[in-house]
């Protein structure tokens, strides 16, 4: 049974638990260095990348997780995560840092204030059709080469300037989403990083 960490210091950790224990993984939450050496993989969950970029600082975590990942340990953030594991930010504080994980630039706050709390269903490569739900969430404005597109915001009138942004990635062992599936009951995307862990 792969050992997946949950990174403790703010945000959504219990549902992130609950989900990959679901998935078939022994979930375990992350606040020190300690801890951080002994998962297979990671996830980074919802929250504010601004706490949490500072929070990783003060823990002195940020330096050993980028490491961790430079290494290949597959990571999964899930909107504030998606944030933290990206090489760039938009609108983001200009001291906050990156764990340069993904090679996309995203926009924080990226969906207007009429779609801030935006809901929908999406088709998700690798996870099937599921219903996605997006708090204040980022959106990824730009990916590189390397970097698969799982998923796209329908081209919904609902969906505004949203429509066709792009919301979920993957680049080799780090997966990313700007909504939230750990609130939705379905575990098929911590399925598939439950599986992204096994793997590697
Ligand atoms: N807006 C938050 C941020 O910038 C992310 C919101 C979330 O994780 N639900 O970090």
């Amino acid at each position: 049974t792969p050992v997946i960490g949950v990174l403790a210091l703010q945000g959504d950790v219990a549902q992130h638990v609950a989900m990959l224990e679901r998935a078939g993984a022994k979930a375990v939450p992350v606040r020190r260095q300690a801890e951080l050496a002994r998962v297979d993989g990671l996830v980074l969950p919802g929250g504010e990348s601004t706490t949490m970029s500072h929070l990783l600082g003060t823990f002195e975590l940020l330096e050993p997780l980028r490491e961790r990942i430079a290494e290949g340990m597959p990571a999964y953030g899930s909107c504030a995560g998606m944030i933290l594991l990206a090489r760039q930010v938009l609108d983001g504080r200009a001291d906050q840092r990156q764990l340069d994980g993904l090679d996309v630039v995203v926009r924080r706050n990226a969906f207007g204030r009429q779609v801030d709390s935006f809901e929908g269903v999406l088709d998700f490569t690798g996870a099937g059709r599921l219903h996605a739900v997006f708090i204040r969430a980022p959106w990824v404005e730009k990916a590189g080469d390397g970097v698969e597109i799982l998923a796209r915001i329908p081209d919904i009138p609902e969906a505004g300037e949203a429509a066709d942004r792009i919301v979920a990635v993957r680049q080799g062992a780090v997966l990313a989403t700007a909504f939230h599936p750990e609130l939705t009951g379905d575990e098929r995307v911590h399925r598939l990083f439950v599986g992204m862990v096994r793997g590697t």
